[in-house]
């Protein structure tokens, strides 16, 4: 559906948990987390319903986010209903790896479409310090397996922090020896993510070329999104960049985030949008649903201001809890 400016919808992020096996410095704090209690996260039938919901508004990609998606049980099983709903063409996983060389296989079967692994360092020492786990070799196992997998569209994440800038050229240089995108996203200054330092696409570009030489512009396809591609001589595959503060993308954002708490979130930033939850739970018809999403949706902000001052309904929740 159009939103107020004439933006089409069709991509919805569906957290399906708050809970992690890492504790990344930018995303949650080292202790303290306060869980969100089972029965407020939706179940598995509740977040059909919601998708089937989205699709009938004209939603036809979704990927399942957390917190970390693989720690709940039988994802497998959600991505397969998922991908049976009506109007839902791909469904996608954002994941840190670590459980993903055990379920893959079940994913596979049921349909899924591609991952995106988030992965900031190929350095054993400095995983540990920034997801505070020790889980490097994990997350490898779970990119080589990702790779092995026929048709599955495979990206690497990588959110330069001040604290990897060493890693930034072997993270792209994925993309040199392999067929692969290998994206870096700016830090975004929500929650956690306030306490490390951004880098900019533009110092993270003139880190590349100094090691790969100038970087060759990629046509923009239409299923990168808000990622500007680019290649360098000898590569195999991409690197990519989602540069949400230096190059805003706000008009031509077509997605919305379901939380673990069924809160339909219209902007990363703001606090915006609709509790779905006391929706279901009170037994809301398809036409309730339908109608709360559809106002929801329609008031979606233009755009963030994280570069300006604050505003009352600034989100307040750590990324684990949206989604990214
Ligand atoms: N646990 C999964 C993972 O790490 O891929 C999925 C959830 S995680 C919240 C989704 C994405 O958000 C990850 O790629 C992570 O790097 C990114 N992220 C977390 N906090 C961020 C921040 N402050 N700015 C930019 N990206 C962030
Ligand atoms: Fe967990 Fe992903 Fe957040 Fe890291 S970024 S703590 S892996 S939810």
């Amino acid at each position: 559906m159009l939103d107020q400016f004439g933006r089409d919808i069709r991509y919805l992020r569906v957290s399906v948990t708050d809970r992690c096996n890492l504790r990344c410095r930018y995303c949650m704090p080292e202790e303290g987390v306060e869980w969100v209690p089972h029965s407020a996260i939706l179940s598995y039938e509740q977040i059909v319903r919601l998708v089937g919901a989205a699709a009938q508004l004209g939603v036809e990609k979704v990927r399942l986010t957390g917190g970390e998606p693989l720690v709940r049980k039988g994802l497998a099983e959600l991505v397969r209903e998922i991908k049976h709903i009506y109007g839902i063409r791909t469904v996608c996983l954002t994941t840190n790896g670590l459980l993903l060389a055990d379920q893959l296989p079940a994913l596979l079967e049921a349909g899924l479409d591609g991952v995106n692994l988030s992965l900031d360092t190929l350095d054993k020492a400095q995983f540990a310090a920034l997801t505070r786990r020790d889980g490097l070799a994990q997350a490898m196992a779970g990119l080589e397996a990702a790779l092995a997998a026929p048709g599955l569209t495979v990206k690497v994440n990588c959110v330069p922090s001040g604290e990897n800038d060493s890693q930034l050229v072997p993270l792209a240089a994925l993309a040199r020896d392999r067929d692969l995108t290998v994206r870096f996203i700016e830090l975004m200054p929500i929650g956690l993510g306030s306490s490390l330092t951004r880098r900019t696409e533009q110092e993270v570009l003139a880190r590349l070329e100094e090691a790969f030489g100038p970087a060759i512009p990629c046509p923009q396809d239409t299923l990168s999104g808000p990622s500007r591609n680019v290649t360098f001589r000898g590569f195999q595959g991409k690197v990519g960049f989602i540069s949400a503060l230096s190059h805003q993308f706000c008009a031509s954002c077509n997605r919305v985030r379901l939380t673990a708490t069924g809160f339909l979130k219209t902007c990363l930033q703001y606090d915006q949008g609709v509790d779905l939850k006391p929706l279901l739970d009170s037994g809301a018809d398809d036409h309730a649903l339908l109608e709360a999403m559809r106002q929801a949706i329609s008031h979606k902000p233009a755009h963030h201001h994280f570069d300006g001052a604050h505003e009352a309904r600034d989100e307040g929740r750590n990324m684990n809890q949206i989604g990214g």
